[in-house]
């Protein structure tokens, strides 16, 4: 079997263009803007360049995007403060403050003073325990990606055995809560699961979010399932610098009925749904009916 390759990069287009004209109907039917703001801590320079591409692609979907550059030496205080002054601006519907924050600054409680509502990222406690209770909640981008590729390809998720490897906040914890909504069997797997390859055999979906670069061989994938590779990995091969999924994607794709790319696949889709949430986060603010299939 030669997988069908699932185009991150064309979907996400589509996410955005969606967005796009849904703002633009808020702006001439209601006179409203949604805005995103984004707080930036230090000259970290991956996050230099995140947040850029975060800003450049809010005004391209037609939103208000405000960046706030703040010293790394900032104190908790004024980054509480500007947290605070963002929560009570009304022009500002989402509210992302980029992670990893320097050493100093407590990450938990930055990420728990920001207005749930407006906790586009998904990452405030509340929204954990809403997503996790099967509330209306502010979901993780990333995980909220994926979701969206497999509800594409898929149509009904319901009753397919997916496992999730890794286990983390952000990406593992989320999306296996999200495969349980949607009424898969899920199985979360992480460094310390037993005979990882028979686990991801009896999966129909596999979601890797390890940050191991290649490490699920192609033969651990049961013929037909659909691979979501979620790891963005560095590596230098052949003396040219690569960029590689968690999945060794030349043998997975041998096997896999579905796979998504790296690069091309769930990267473009973490910022379309940082979009989508800030539309979200608009709509549920001004009590107006939320963007069709852009939410969990
Ligand atoms: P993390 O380091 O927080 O978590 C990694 C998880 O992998 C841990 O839960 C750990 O238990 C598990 N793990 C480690 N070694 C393992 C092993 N040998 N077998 C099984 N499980 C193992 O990472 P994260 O933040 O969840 O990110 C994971 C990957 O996804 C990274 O490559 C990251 O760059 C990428 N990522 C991509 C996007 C995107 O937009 N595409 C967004 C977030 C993260």
């Amino acid at each position: 079997m030669v997988a069908q390759v699932i185009d991150g990069k064309a979907f996400a287009a589509k996410v955005r263009a969606q967005v796009a004209d849904q703002v633009a109907k808020l702006k001439e039917e209601n006179g409203i803007t949604p805005g995103l703001a984004v707080v930036l801590v230090g000259e970290d320079p991956a996050s230099q360049v995140y947040v850029r591409s975060k800003g450049k692609m809010t005004v391209e979907v037609g939103m208000n995007s405000y960046e706030h550059k703040l010293d790394v030496d900032t104190s908790e205080e004024d980054l509480l403060a500007l947290i605070d002054k963002l929560n009570n601006d009304p022009a500002v519907h989402g509210i992302l403050v980029q992670l990893p924050l320097p050493k100093h600054l407590n990450e938990d409680l930055v990420i728990n003073s920001i207005d749930p509502s407006k906790d586009v990222d998904g990452f405030h406690i509340s929204n954990v325990g809403l997503l996790g209770t099967g509330q209306k909640s502010m979901v993780p981008c990333t995980p909220l990606g994926c979701l969206m590729m497999l509800r594409d390809h898929h149509g009904s998720l319901s009753g397919m055995d997916a496992v999730v490897i890794g286990r983390s906040n952000i990406v593992g914890k989320p999306m296996a809560q999200l495969l349980l909504g949607d009424s898969c069997t899920v199985t979360i797997a992480h460094s310390r699961t037993k005979d990882l390859p028979d686990v991801v055999r009896r999966a129909d979906i596999v979601v890797a979010a390890v940050g191991r670069p290649e490490m699920v061989p192609g033969d651990w994938i049961k013929e037909g399932a659909t691979v979501i590779d979620v790891g963005i990995n560095r590596i230098e091969r052949d003396g040219k610098n690569k960029l590689v999924g968690d999945v060794d994607y030349a043998s997975a794709a041998e096997r896999a009925g579905a796979i998504t790319p790296v690069p091309g696949g769930v990267g473009p889709m973490t910022i379309a749904c940082l979009l989508a949430n800030t539309l979200t986060a608009c709509c549920r603010a001004n009590s107006l009916p939320e963007p069709e299939g852009l939410t969990a």
